[in-house]
């Protein structure tokens, strides 16, 4: 069998949407999978949507998710170049060969005559569908309007009798009449191709054996199709996945305000996590499990188990995922991504990475550290109602009783570090003769300032030094005082 082939083809929109990365990574997988080839290739011929920057998007994504590719514009390849819009002169040449068999032809209808086709199908409640009617002009006046260049675009010639049926490995075999098909234009007026002729001939040129990408592409196959058969091609293997839905009614779209690959990043869902995600959308493994790194999806990878049903974008999975995926960093790696969240609440020279020790584990997202950690910079304006808590058995007497006596034992402490913390915190237990709880809530409470906190008294005594608590514990004196 022929090397595997696939190819990411994106447009430079300057984002990367999850449809879009779960396509590369679909592409990606079914090659690697079968140790083929990955290539990139730029869809930039809609030349009003070019974004600056947006190819940086495009090579950063690849890069940061480990999906790389074997060929593309910036590394080079065999079949190059890997951007349309450096080809355009290729995709003229092959679209007059189509001329000259009879299966395209040129057009010279202006503006106002399609305009009246669309309102006239309109009207009848029907597709607005060309009329052929530029296909029937003599050679001498095509000749003509050439030379006397008048605007022209290039025209697909498909037959109105008849039907054409196309394979999709996952939508299975289809079949649409021919007399549905419309004469779709492959050359626009600023002689670029569209992207419906494109795609047809760099899949061809550049040797793809397998198509992925979405199935709103899926109705525009048979015309592909036809395409294929006009040049005497080879039909690729078609792989289209299911629509990302947000909801049972509404596609996931960058207009909706959701989902592109730097917006979930920039949440704090870690890459690996993302990509991990994205795989079970629309494919699922046949196992139970579903943590898999991206060399265990290249090994189980079989694009014939994925689903022709919509996948819903679930972000209370996603964020699931991601709080195992947060677990699994060394800490070192934890606290390296969550520094820039420290930094953002946090002023003081504290040790981030005993802040870390805290927080690695109770994540789901790491934009969620701000509000969990801004204590260790202020003592949050709490109310004295934090202090009462009924399985700790504290009221507001019986902790206003232990931050008095906790207050000297602490202040006579030389060396500030959690196991003296915890010593002097559990003789008090003992002095007192009371639960650990009737101890350490109150301490907690008063120099966390909020009913739950990220480790407990000692840890964050620890964390704030010793004259940070000194200060929180008096102004919990203060305030358990004024409220007896
Ligand atoms: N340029 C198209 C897009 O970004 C690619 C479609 C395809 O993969 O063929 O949607």
């Amino acid at each position: 069998m022929a090397k595997i082939r696939t190819r990411f083809a994106p447009s430079p929109t300057g984002y990367m949407h999850v449809g879009n990365l779960r396509t590369a990574l679909y592409a990606y997988l079914i090659a690697k999978h079968e140790n083929g080839d990955f290539i990139l290739r730029i869809e930039d011929t809609d030349q009003e949507r070019f974004v600056e920057g947006a190819l940086d998007i495009i090579y950063n994504t690849l890069k940061v998710t480990g999906l790389k590719h074997n060929e593309g514009p910036d590394i080079g390849g065999p079949v190059g170049p890997y951007v349309q819009s450096e080809r355009t002169s290729i995709y003229l040449e092959y679209a007059k060969g189509l001329i000259e068999k009879g299966e395209a032809y040129y057009c010279f209808c202006t503006k106002e005559r399609m305009e009246e086709i669309r309102s006239n199908a309109e009207d009848l409640k029907q597709t607005p569908k060309y009329d052929k009617h530029c296909l029937y002009l003599s050679k001498e006046e095509v000749e003509s309007n050439l030379a006397a260049g008048i605007p022209y675009v290039i025209r697909q010639n498909n037959p109105t009798t008849g039907t054409t049926t196309f394979n999709d490995e996952i939508y299975g075999s289809i079949s649409v009449d021919n007399s549905e098909l419309d004469d779709m234009i492959l050359i626009k007026s600023d002689g670029f191709p569209t992207y419906n002729f494109a795609n047809v001939v760099d899949d061809h040129l550049m040797g793809i054996t397998h198509v992925v990408r979405g199935s709103e592409y899926l109705s525009s196959s048979p015309k592909y199709n036809r395409l294929y058969e006009a040049f005497g091609w080879e039909v690729p293997v078609y792989v289209h996945c299911p629509p990302i839905m947000k909801d049972a009614q509404h596609k996931l779209s960058k207009r909706n305000g959701d989902a592109s690959f730097e917006d979930l990043v920039n949440k704090g869902y870690l890459k690996d996590a993302v990509l991990n995600y994205i795989a079970l959308l629309g494919w699922s493994s046949g196992m139970e499990k579903e943590i898999f790194n991206l060399n265990e999806l290249i090994e189980i990878f079989n694009y014939r188990n994925i689903n022709k049903s919509p996948a819903i974008f679930d972000d209370v999975k996603l964020r699931w995922m991601n709080s195992e995926y947060i677990k699994m960093l060394p800490l070192e790696e934890f606290n390296e991504l969550a520094t820039p969240y420290y930094k953002q609440v946090i002023t003081k020279d504290l040790d981030f990475m005993k802040i870390s020790e805290l927080m690695h584990s109770r994540l789901e997202i790491l934009s969620q550290i701000p509000d969990i950690i801004d204590l260790f910079e202020t003592l949050p304006d709490y109310s004295t109602e934090i202090y009462v808590h009924k399985k700790m058995k504290t009221n507001l007497q019986n902790s206003l009783e232990v931050l008095e006596k906790i207050l000297p034992k602490f202040d006579a402490i030389t060396d500030w570090n959690l196991s003296v913390i915890q010593d002097t915190c559990m003789d008090l237990v003992k002095e007192l003769e009371v639960k650990n709880g009737i101890v350490l809530w109150p301490i907690r409470t008063a120099v966390s300032g909020k009913p739950t906190s990220p480790g407990g008294a000692f840890e964050i005594a620890e964390i704030l030094g010793k004259d940070e608590t000194l200060k929180r514990i008096k102004i919990g004196i203060e305030k358990l005082q004024a409220d007896q």
